[in-house]
């Protein structure tokens, strides 16, 4: 298949456009001004149901809805557009619409470190173990997610765009923290770059040997929204080829799948680029955020899961959607993503219980909700750290009250108590971060 690309300015020319309403393209109009879209030949074709569009998952994941802008900001945009506002005046209002959905979420300017008293723009290290690293390349996808918590790398407001060109910093700051393990590379989607970009960043870290790594991971989309990356581009080969020398200089190389629905899974194209990358001896591992119109069933959850390990992927997130962007038509509550998650996790076998969550990804951490119960006879959440900014509140069970409508740690309340038992510490760490004066393995610890 030959990629090819659509985004607002072209997306007339795929082949299933006559079948959108009037009302449809109004609104791909209106909401493309505030996030971004962008598809492709093989997401158009393959994955989404064109029987059934309007509520198909697929389209819903890779075409603006309406409903993704409060009907306010809907209508101002629409007006604009209307009157034939002009360019500027149409960016000005998409900026202020977008000032007020929190594009920047859990505090990840505060992530970027320093090497040498330089500020690392490209890097983002959080917990100890983990670097994140964004290659200037690989900042975009092939397509876009609707729900996509990137969102406004995407759009030109984003001054802050966390990328770096240069990968002997990234080396050079892996050999100053011996603490980390693995590397994360992300995007954006790093497999939109070519053969030559990639190589330049992963093969000095394997001709390096001060580091402390055991594995490099690439967080990707690509095996779903673009499986061919892996099979007919004309650098697949070389591809896999690297894939083949990470895996036999001794480090772990880990694809991090991101998939949202089962469909994703079923094409011919999916399973022979799954078939190919696991022969390279590179794993791979899947996540997806828990998202309304979606994938917001259990059984959805359960299938998708089974369908996973029996390709040989190892399910590894369910994250709830995060509170940005078009968090009021994605997100769910609390309460329905735990139902969700218990209810999906009792109906598969042990080996896909490697899936952890559902999980918010906040500033102090990734907070697991790993349930519901009663204290007392009154209900309560209990959370639970996977990831925390300090090591030592990971695995210490804590309580929130119970509340139904509850999206996001930040509406919750400690179950008898002030504060959460965290928080001290982490506005001490925030205090720390403001002053730029701290150095991720230098985080005090109380053990
Ligand atoms: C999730 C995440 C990681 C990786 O955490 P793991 O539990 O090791 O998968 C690293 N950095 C950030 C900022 C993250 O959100
Ligand atoms: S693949 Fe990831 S980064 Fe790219 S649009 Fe989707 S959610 Fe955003």
């Amino acid at each position: 298949m030959k990629h090819q690309s659509y985004s607002i300015h072209n997306y007339q020319n795929i082949d299933q456009f006559s079948k959108f309403s009037k009302e449809q393209r109004e609104a791909i109009e209106v909401v493309s001004k505030v996030f971004p879209f962008k598809t492709n030949n093989y997401v158009t074709d393959k994955l989404i149901d064109w029987d059934n569009f309007e509520d198909d998952p697929m389209f819903i994941l890779n075409f603006p809805q309406k409903d993704m802008l409060q009907d306010n900001h809907y209508n101002q945009m629409l007006d604009l557009i209307r009157r034939g506002a002009d360019k500027k005046e149409v960016y000005s209002l998409a900026n202020d619409i977008r000032r007020q959905l929190n594009p920047h979420p859990a505090g990840q300017e505060s992530n970027v470190p320093f090497l040498n008293g330089e500020k690392l723009l490209g890097i983002q290290h959080k917990y100890k173990e983990t670097v994140l690293f964004f290659p200037t390349q690989g900042q975009t996808c092939h397509a876009y997610c609707t729900f996509c918590f990137r969102w406004p790398q995407f759009t030109n407001m984003d001054e802050l765009k966390f990328a770096m060109k240069q990968s002997n910093l990234l080396t050079e700051y892996l050999e100053n923290n011996q603490s980390v393990s693995d590397l994360l590379i992300t995007g954006g989607d790093p497999m939109v770059m070519n053969i030559n970009n990639l190589k330049a960043y992963i093969e000095p870290i394997l001709n390096s040997h001060s580091h402390n790594l055991n594995t490099i991971r690439i967080g990707t989309k690509s095996l779903s929204f673009w499986p061919d990356r892996f099979i007919n581009d004309k650098d697949s080969e070389d591809v896999l080829r690297l894939f083949e020398k990470v895996s036999k200089s001794g480090l772990q190389l880990a694809l991090m799948a991101h998939i949202n629905h089962p469909r994703e899974l079923s094409t011919k194209a999916v399973q022979e680029a799954i078939r190919r990358i696991r022969n390279t001896g590179v794993q791979i591992r899947t996540q997806s955020p828990l998202l309304n119109h979606i994938n917001n069933k259990p059984e959805l959850w359960s299938r998708m899961w089974r369908h996973q390990v029996a390709l040989g992927l190892i399910p590894y997130y369910m994250f709830i959607a995060r509170d940005t962007g078009a968090q009021h038509y994605f997100g769910t509550s609390l309460k329905k993503s735990i139902q969700i998650f218990s209810r999906a996790y009792s109906q598969v076998s042990g080996l896909a219980r490697t899936v952890r969550g559902p999980s918010m990804s906040a500033d102090p951490g990734k907070v697991q909700i790993a349930g519901v119960t009663k204290i007392r006879n009154q209900k309560v959440f209990v959370l639970n750290f996977l990831q925390g900014r300090n090591p030592d509140w990971v695995n210490k069970p804590f309580f929130a009250e119970y509340d139904e409508n509850a999206k996001w740690l930040d509406e919750l309340v400690p179950f008898e108590d002030d504060r959460f038992f965290f928080e001290d510490e982490f506005d001490e760490i925030k205090e720390k971060q403001d002053k730029k004066i701290v150095r991720i393995d230098n985080y005090k610890t109380t053990a």
